[in-house]
């Protein structure tokens, strides 16, 4: 536990100034970038990993859930990289099933050739703040701190981790305990048409039965049609934003990964080999930002629609059991706008939160997390930090309809 505190005081080259810094390159990051550039303010981009797409690919979460429209980037992202599943009109779900690796390269040569400068292996460290406004960003490159300064700077790290060190306040999980969404570590195995060797280390568990198992049922996905089964059948309890709580789940989800799949080799599946184990544990749920808006379960449940939307989803309530128990709360939902107010932190300017971390409760966040929904979430973001450029106003002050007219001329449907 941490006991004492020491002032560091640096001095730092700024390597690069954008107009627009978007932090992480999960869905919401990519997205946000992408729409940034298109409106023609430099963009750069800081990435923690060596990879683009988040959870996505370095959680190997590699199934976009479906969320009731196909729309503005996701879509396009659809019609290039997955164009068997693209659907016809704007309002169909689909569920498809894809390559984190396919996608991981797919999403280096989208950004480069929309001109964005991405910073891989590019850690955010700290804000730089006049008063109470974001200039920029202090990231640990390959190369030691460098400074990067930014009129506005979009934070899709997922843990809302440019905002808390911008002084917004946040809140985690439940309000009752503050209790997360559990951490899956997901993986891949493969039918390789022939017995293989089992291999279940000495500290691991001998799962006999569906009800002995960290989620207490099955769920994989042989979409693929090339023998490759996903399993998301892990489950470790903990807020993966925690420094204590990320160092026990890495090497507890490792553990159930290898159980899991001794489970599988010895029920139906003992041609499986297990083939691919990405290199950190899924994260569901840390950090909300306090936002202009709070997105709520009432919200969801009366599918409540706002003049400042800026995405739509009907995707569930979908809650794994945050104690670690066995159950899930999944809850099916009819649709529901989310406000463009939910990026806004309270009482900083020049800064959006998009992705996972805006200002929700814990039940609304466990529906709009997905994928798609983040990539909207991006867009709508980058978009409007270009307006705010260009209207030199305040990102908490852009013009609304002038935002919906730039989304719709993006190719974003938003039914009003
Ligand atoms: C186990 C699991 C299963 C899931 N299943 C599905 C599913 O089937 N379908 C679906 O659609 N969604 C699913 N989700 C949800 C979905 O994957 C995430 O909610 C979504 O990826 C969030 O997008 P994001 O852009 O907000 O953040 P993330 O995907 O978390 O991306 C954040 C990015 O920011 C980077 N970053 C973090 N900190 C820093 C920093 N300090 N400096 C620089 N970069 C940083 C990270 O490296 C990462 O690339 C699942 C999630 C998990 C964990």
């Amino acid at each position: 536990m941490p006991n004492r505190e020491i002032s560091l005081q640096r001095t730092v080259t700024v390597q690069d100034t954008a107009d627009v810094i978007v932090v992480g390159g999960g869905p919401a990051g990519t997205a946000a970038a992408i729409s940034a550039a298109r409106c023609g303010r430099k963009t750069i981009l800081l990435e923690h990993s060596g990879q683009l797409g988040g959870m996505g690919t370095l959680g190997n979460v590699s199934v976009f859930m479906g969320v009731g429209n196909v729309t503005g980037i996701y879509r396009e992202i659809i019609a290039e990289f997955l164009p068997a599943a693209l659907p016809s009109s704007h309002h169909e779900s689909i569920w498809p099933q894809y390559s984190p690796f396919e996608l991981r390269h797919y999403l280096n040569q989208k950004l480069e050739k929309e001109g964005i400068n991405v910073y891989y292996h590019t850690s955010f460290v700290s804000a730089l703040m006049s008063g109470n406004r974001v200039t920029g960003v202090v990231a640990n490159t390959r190369e030691g701190l460098r400074a990067f300064e930014g009129s506005v700077v979009i934070d899709c790290t997922g843990d809302a981790r440019v905002a808390s060190e911008a002084g917004v306040p946040t809140h985690s999980g439940r309000d009752e305990d503050g209790l997360t969404q559990p951490m899956t570590l997901m993986f891949m195995m493969q039918d390789t048409g022939k017995p293989v060797r089992q291999y279940l280390p000495d500290d691991c568990y001998k799962y006999e039965s569906v009800s002995d198992l960290p989620q207490g049922r099955h769920l994989y996905w042989g979409g693929m049609g090339n023998g490759t089964l996903l399993v998301n059948m892990t489950r470790v309890k903990g807020n993966g934003a925690t420094i204590e709580d990320i160092n026990y789940a890495e090497k507890e989800a490792l553990r159930q990964v290898f159980s899991v799949a001794n489970y599988l080799q010895r029920n139906n599946h003992g041609n499986y080999i297990l083939s691919h184990v990405p290199g950190q544990v899924g994260v569901r749920e840390t950090n909300q930002i306090e936002g202009r808006y709070t997105l709520t379960e009432d919200d969801l449940t009366s599918g409540r629609r706002f003049e400042d939307v800026v995405a739509q989803t009907n995707y569930e309530i979908d809650i794994h059991n945050p104690t670690g128990g066995a159950n899930t709360d999944e809850r099916k939902l009819d649709g529901y706008d989310i406000p463009y107010r939910c990026m806004l932190p309270a009482n900083v300017e020049g800064l959006i939160v998009a992705g996972r971390s805006i200002s929700a409760t814990h039940v609304a966040m466990s529906s709009m997390r997905v994928q798609a929904t983040c990539f909207a979430l991006g867009q709508a973001a980058g978009t409007a930090a270009a307006l705010a450029i260009e209207e030199k106003v305040s990102v908490a002050s852009i013009s609304i309809p002038r935002l919906h007219e730039q989304l719709a001329a993006q190719g974003v449907l938003i039914v009003q």
